[in-house]
């Protein structure tokens, strides 16, 4: 079993992202629970809003601190999550390993989705750590964290069916691309399946796909096929 706790000001975001495929039927059987919490039920009645302009001035509006001490320090009372994340294009590239260090069994993960410019700089101590989904700025945390419940989810053992393996994927190593995979027909628009894969031969089969990784990673990511001969 794994469990979130999202912190969002759209909670229903969060619930509409995770209610289909595989996260809902993992979430229909109780492996996977998510909780999605509305960050304006902190205010404690206050009339200041959860953003506020920047000190120094700039464009937009900046997380204000006090709501989201508040969110953390309740949710970690009531449901004590091993680790709390802080959503940021600032934080640690979310890669697969990043995945799977958080994947094991039992784990609870706070994830906490800003909106506008960011947060106010001393929620940072808040947090165990800081993730990045990718080099780019998305308008809230909420699709980082949908990718991370996804990604880390699936991991957890019995979130995928039996028939849909997580081990012989692109990144199941680190710095591999999945080898090219085909399904019927065996001729389609004149491309036709590469024989080895009919052959029945599973050693030769297995030796063909990962040459067929290799030279894909190559082609496609030099930079992981870089990192990959660097670290051999
Ligand atoms: N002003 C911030 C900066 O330049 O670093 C970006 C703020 S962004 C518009 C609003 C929120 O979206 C962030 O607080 C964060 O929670 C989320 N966010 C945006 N891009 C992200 C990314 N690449 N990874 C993770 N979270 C992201």
């Amino acid at each position: 079993m794994i469990t979130f706790d999202v912190v969002t000001l759209f909670p229903e975001f969060i619930e509409a992202g995770a209610r289909v495929g595989v996260l809902g039927r993992a979430l229909e059987s109780g492996i996977l629970v998510i909780r999605a919490h509305q960050l304006r039920d902190y205010t404690g009645g206050s009339p200041h809003p959860v953003d506020d302009s920047p000190y120094g001035g700039g464009p937009g509006m900046v997380m204000r601190p006090e709501p989201i001490y508040a969110a953390v320090e309740d949710i970690t009372a009531r449901y004590a999550p091993e680790r709390s994340i802080l959503l940021t294009p600032q934080g640690t590239p979310f890669r697969q390993a990043e995945a799977t260090r958080l994947a094991s069994t039992n784990m609870s993960l706070l994830l906490f989705c800003g909106r506008y410019e960011g947060v106010d700089e001393r929620v940072r101590p808040l947090f165990d750590e800081e993730l990045s989904v990718g080099d780019y700025v998305l308008t809230g945390g909420e699709i980082g964290a949908l990718t991370i419940i996804d990604t880390v989810s699936r991991l957890v053992p019995g979130v995928l069916g039996s028939a849909e393996s997580p081990t012989c994927e692109s990144f199941s190593d680190p710095d591999l691309l999945e080898y090219p995979q085909y399904t019927r027909p065996a001729e389609f628009r004149g491309m036709t399946v590469p024989p080895i894969l009919t052959s029945g031969n599973h050693a030769a089969i297995a030796r063909w796909r990962r040459g067929q990784s290799e030279e894909r990673t190559s082609a496609r990511r030099p930079d992981l096929a870089q990192r990959r001969h660097l670290t051999r």
